[in-house]
């Protein structure tokens, strides 16, 4: 079976490799905005800085956690990618069009099954 034989999965490797080191430093950088208003929260007396700090940790926790969640995607990836299994649609086992991978390196569905995974689910966005 030469699932991948149309796949440069060195390059791909790199692709996914590159992109997860850039999720990495922005999540530990806005995990690290978060410690800090956590911290800053301890020493919070009035209600008009507590609401400041809670905009900013419910937006830095919502973007924290789409890396998050794009990075365990990734991860996901590099693991498929060792197993000869990237690029193969999880539903239909139908290959994924190179377009769509390289547009999204990380994706696990032909668009025809994303599709319909969203429409199923009824939310585009991933629940951790
Ligand atoms: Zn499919």
């Amino acid at each position: 079976m030469t699932t991948t034989s149309s796949l440069n999965t060195e390059a791909v490797r790199q692709t996914i490799e590159a992109r997860l080191e850039v999720l990495h430093d922005e999540i530990v950088g806005k995990l690290g905005e978060m410690a800090e208003v956590l911290q800053s929260l301890d020493h919070i007396g009035d209600r008009a800085d507590l609401s400041v700090a809670d905009d900013t940790s419910s937006s830095d926790l919502a973007d924290a956690s789409r890396d998050i969640a794009e990075y365990r995607q990734g991860l996901a990836a590099l693991k498929r990618l060792d197993h000869d299994l990237y690029g193969i649609c999880t539903d239909c086992a139908e290959p994924i069009p190179d377009d769509r991978l390289q547009a999204q390196p990380f994706a696990v569905r032909c668009r025809d099954c994303q599709t319909h995974s969203e429409k199923a689910s009824g939310i585009r966005h991933e629940s951790m």
